[in-house]
């Protein structure tokens, strides 16, 4: 009988809709994955998202933000 591993909080990714696993659970605190977001970065992300999002998703949008000049 297969063991079954607890899923911590799984979530489904509001960009992709792929289900992931965070624990945070909020992108402000999310570390998922070791990817390391810096403020602008998590504000990029917190504008356009309310919940954290999936690994690879996170990753894009890392990109993303660095080549987007934020007006404040
Ligand atoms: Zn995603």
């Amino acid at each position: 009988m297969p063991k079954q591993l607890p899923i911590d909080n799984p979530e489904k990714c509001p960009r992709c809709q792929q289900i992931f696993v965070c624990k945070a659970g909020s992108i402000g605190n999310c570390q998922c994955n070791n990817i390391r977001l810096n403020k602008k970065q998590t504000d990029y992300i917190r504008q356009r998202f309310t919940s954290c999002l999936c690994i690879t998703c996170l990753n894009e949008l890392q990109e993303e933000s660095s080549k987007v000049r934020l007006l404040s």
